[in-house]
């Protein structure tokens, strides 16, 4: 599945033409749906639609969407239009919603996402992504909440520093440089309809890290991500085990433990005093359901 979207394809080194036909191309699609709450990260909690694109460069042992790249859900996916999402998104959320999140899989993967979030933001429709940090877009710059989610030892995945630090970069220039840019945004969404959502004036242009922690050696990666970036707020939460079994119960009771040992770490470290701890909401709410 993932040589569909394999990104590698689209570099700077390319000829134009490759990039502009990679950026026309269709949005590999395997799930839209909501409006639901945001269950993670500096978002936890937004009223949001979800867009889940297919294709992952990575491959975490603990992933909880590993049918966007294992090929168990490859006959699900759907090549669409921007417009083709906008259409349903519509279809599905109706007036009830005025904002959006791009997940996957690795969003970040896909240049022609661009043509999305442009027709999002034309609506009035605030977006947000999450990705681990492996790849750049130029869409990243439109994006109103980014959060930059590398994956510590327990994923089995090894992050690119360099690629890494480019990204926080980039996306640190842009919320300085962004801050007459969100002003304008603001302006255009609070015309549009949306004067007393504060939410997407308070978040605009914004960059966040999260980290999922499952034991001691990740807490350890996560102090190394807080000293390497310390201006971007740092998101520390459970990670969950079992990304298999039904049982809602079980997997809240299991996941509240964890999410008390976390914050017991986190409070006896002296390093860590400016970080967030959160759970994984939805998991808890929901289990391992899809799409909700
Ligand atoms: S980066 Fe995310 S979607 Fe990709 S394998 Fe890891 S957890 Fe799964």
């Amino acid at each position: 599945m993932s040589n569909t979207v394999n990104a590698n394809t689209v570099t700077t080194h390319q000829p134009t033409i490759t990039l502009d036909r990679a950026k026309a191309a269709p949005i590999p699609v395997l799930e839209v749906f909501g409006p639901t709450v945001q269950g993670e990260g500096m978002v936890i909690g937004r009223k949001t639609m979800f867009v889940r694109t297919a294709g992952c460069d990575y491959h975490c042992s603990w992933c909880d969407s590993a049918f966007t790249w294992d090929g168990s859900a490859k006959d699900q996916i759907r090549r669409l239009s921007a417009t083709d999402i906008w259409q349903e998104l519509k279809s599905i959320g109706g007036e009830r919603f005025s904002h959006v999140t791009l997940s996957g899989g690795n969003p970040a993967l896909l240049p022609q996402l661009g043509a999305l979030i442009t027709l999002l933001r034309s609506q009035g429709i605030a977006t947000a992504v999450e990705t681990q940090g492996s790849r750049w877009q130029e869409w990243l710059y439109d994006i109103d909440e980014v959060t930059l989610s590398p994956k510590p030892p327990s994923s089995g995945m090894t992050t690119n520093w360099e690629v890494l630090d480019d990204i926080v970069t980039r996306l640190t220039n842009r919320k300085m440089a962004g801050e007459s840019k969100s002003t304008t945004n603001v302006s255009i969404t609070t015309s549009a309809k949306k004067s007393e959502d504060e939410s997407v004036r308070l978040y605009a242009g914004a960059c966040s890290l999260k980290v999922v922690i499952f034991d001691d050696t990740d807490l350890a990666y996560a102090r190394t991500i807080h000293e390497r970036y310390p201006h971007i707020p740092l998101f520390l939460q459970t990670g969950n085990p079992d990304v298999n079994t039904e049982n809602t119960g079980q997997i809240a009771e299991s996941l509240l433990h964890r999410y008390e040992w976390l914050i017991d770490r986190v409070m006896d470290d002296s390093r860590l005093n400016d970080v967030r701890v959160l759970p994984q909401l939805h998991t808890l709410v929901w289990g391992n359901k899809r799409g909700v």
